[in-house]
């Protein structure tokens, strides 16, 4: 058994994990991940890339337009249809772009959705992860680890050849799914609804489908008739779809489940019986409402699945997961590198988890609404709807100078920006040297200062300090003429935004000692 080093080993290569090791290694930390399978998922679970998730891809650049072009389908495309099969009279259709309140549009974010499924998008994250160094390897599990004041020390076995190694890194992340082994040894339990029901995806192929779905490829279908109970997608391959369907454990095993039921299925899903079709994967996957009671233990933290499990109806499963990992990259890269102090990764948990509560909350109220209406052992009051979710969500730390009276709720509208500490930075249209720009085109790397145009004091005050400086009015022109408003300051105010474009602080007007002011601000919200 050899012994090797990594500044951080991540366990599971799925959304989460593969987010974290782009993220950090694009920050300098060569993190090891290790994932057991043998590369990375052709189930198409996940759709999309939404608009919060990609304004954070985007801050690497040509990320954005890989998965982009992965998933090209435009929200115009995007319907929910729902019936009893496929093929036959819809009883209700939803086009997204039509709902007003769904709409993230222009004024909210520049940025484009991809309508890529899981199965391209981590192809596409494993792709930049490897270029900018991190060392992915696949058929590798952890078997085991012990952590103490200095680090973690991890036991990974190749699956293949059953050689085991030890790994000493500073810190563990758990981004190993929702039965996360690394949770569990950690006895870390976890609250919620539990599961709602029990559910079969059969990815399939057949040779009809682009006669059935032709112009109708971004639909999803939500399905009941008397011998079928769930949803159908299509794929980017024309001919490969995947159904989603639920059973009773009580009446059916799940080993019951062989290719010739799961394509019968797949017939009763279509309304044709003689459907020809095979099955490409079978994935059995609870719908289930679960949050771990903490995110972190130690050196070890938790992410994606591993932190929350959501039902998929709002798409913000595997969303809430690349978060999550974008969140704890710049938070240990800001760490290792010894810019930040260690209270900074306790924000990982304050602030991801509410997020993940309300998130979760939100999905299962999304799932009783559109399959199943009659249950009532669900709480239904939840205080975001699935717009504060995606994209208006705020947070609550030590990262965050958070400005009193705090009306405390979990979200806010993403189309009236308050630009209080703790919200998302909103989108300014600017423009740099004539180019056009977004407020989201300067964040990424550094923390950023933004000043009004009575706000040179600011911008002089900021030089001597580790962050990106910029003036409104000065080499930023404000198009529009709204960026105080949406910033809530006034000509002589400045607003620091975090690299992941949450508004950390912000002053309305100038300050006597604007450095000494800066230099406070920032080493709370750096905890050092
Ligand atoms: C049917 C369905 C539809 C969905 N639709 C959407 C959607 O439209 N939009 C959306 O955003 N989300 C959706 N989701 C949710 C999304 O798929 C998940 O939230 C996402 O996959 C979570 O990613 P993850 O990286 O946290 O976990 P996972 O994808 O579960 O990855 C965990 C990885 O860890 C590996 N692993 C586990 N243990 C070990 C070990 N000991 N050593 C090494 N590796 C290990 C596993 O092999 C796995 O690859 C859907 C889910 C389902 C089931």
């Amino acid at each position: 058994m050899s012994d090797e080093e990594a500044p951080v080993l991540i366990v599971g290569g799925g959304l989460s994990g593969l987010t974290t090791a782009l993220f950090l290694a694009w920050r300098g930390v060569p993190a090891l991940l290790v994932e057991r399978h043998s590369g990375p998922s052709f189930h198409p679970r996940a759709h999309r890339v939404n608009e919060r998730t990609m304004e954070l891809m985007r801050t690497v650049p040509g990320l954005e337009e890989a998965l982009v072009e992965a998933g090209p389908w435009a929200l115009e495309d995007f319907a929910m249809v729902i019936g009893m099969t496929v093929t036959g009279p819809e009883m209700h259709r939803l086009n997204l772009a039509e709902e007003a309140e769904a709409v993230i549009d222009a004024s909210i974010t520049p940025v484009p959705v991809s309508s890529a499924g899981q199965d391209q998008i981590e192809p596409v994250l494993l792709q930049f992860a490897k270029d900018h160094g991190a060392d992915i390897r696949f058929g590798t599990e952890l078997v085991s680890f012990t952590e103490d004041d200095s680090g973690v020390s991890a036991v990974i076995r190749d699956r293949t050849s059953g050689s085991t190694q030890t790994v000493h890194a500073r810190y563990l992340i758990g981004a190993d799914g929702h039965r996360s082994a690394v949770r569990s040894a950690l006895g870390i339990g976890t609250h919620g609804v539990g599961t709602l029901s029990h559910n079969v995806n059969v990815t399939f192929e057949s040779p009809a489908l682009p006669r059935f779905m032709k112009g109708k490829e971004a639909t999803l279908y939500y399905l009941r008739n008397p011998k079928f109970t769930g949803s159908y997608i299509g794929t980017h391959i024309p001919e490969r779809g995947s159904v989603s369907f639920d059973y009773d454990p009580s009446k059916e095993e799940l080993s019951s489940f062989d290719d010739k039921k799961c394509i019968q299925r797949v017939r009763a899903a279509f309304g044709v019986w003689n459907l020809e079709a095979k099955v490409v994967e079978i994935l059995p996957w609870e719908m289930a409402s679960r949050v771990a009671d903490r995110f972190r233990e130690g050196r070890v933290f938790l992410i994606g699945d591993a932190a929350h499990q959501m039902t998929p109806a709002g798409g913000l499963g595997g969303q809430t997961a690349m978060q999550d990992g974008y969140d704890i990259a710049w938070k240990l890269a800001a760490v290792l590198a010894g810019e930040a102090g260690p209270g900074l990764l306790d924000t990982y948990e304050d602030e991801r988890k509410p997020v993940a509560e309300v998130t979760v909350a939100r999905t299962v109220l999304n799932y009783i609404e559109r399959l199943a209406p009659h249950r009532t052992d669900v709480p239904r009051d939840v205080k975001a709807d699935n717009i504060g979710v995606t994209i208006g969500y705020r947070y609550r730390s030590r990262a965050v100078l958070t400005e009193e009276p705090d009306d405390g709720m979990p979200a806010e509208n993403p189309r009236t920006p308050s630009g209080r500490p703790g919200t998302r930075g909103a989108h300014v249209r600017l423009e740099r040297d004539g180019i056009p720009i977004s407020t989201l085109d300067l964040i990424g790397s550094s923390f950023v200062l933004l000043a009004g145009p009575e706000g040179g004091a600011w911008t002089e005050a900021a030089g001597a300090l580790p962050i990106t400086v910029y003036r409104v009015g000065g080499d930023l022109v404000d198009v529009d003429g709204n960026w105080a408003e949406r910033y809530g300051v006034g000509p002589a105010g400045a607003v620091l935004l975090r690299p992941d474009g949450y508004v950390a602080w912000r002053s309305t007007e100038g300050a006597v000692e604007p450095g000494a002011v800066l230099e406070k601000v920032l080493a709370q919200v750096l905890q050092r």
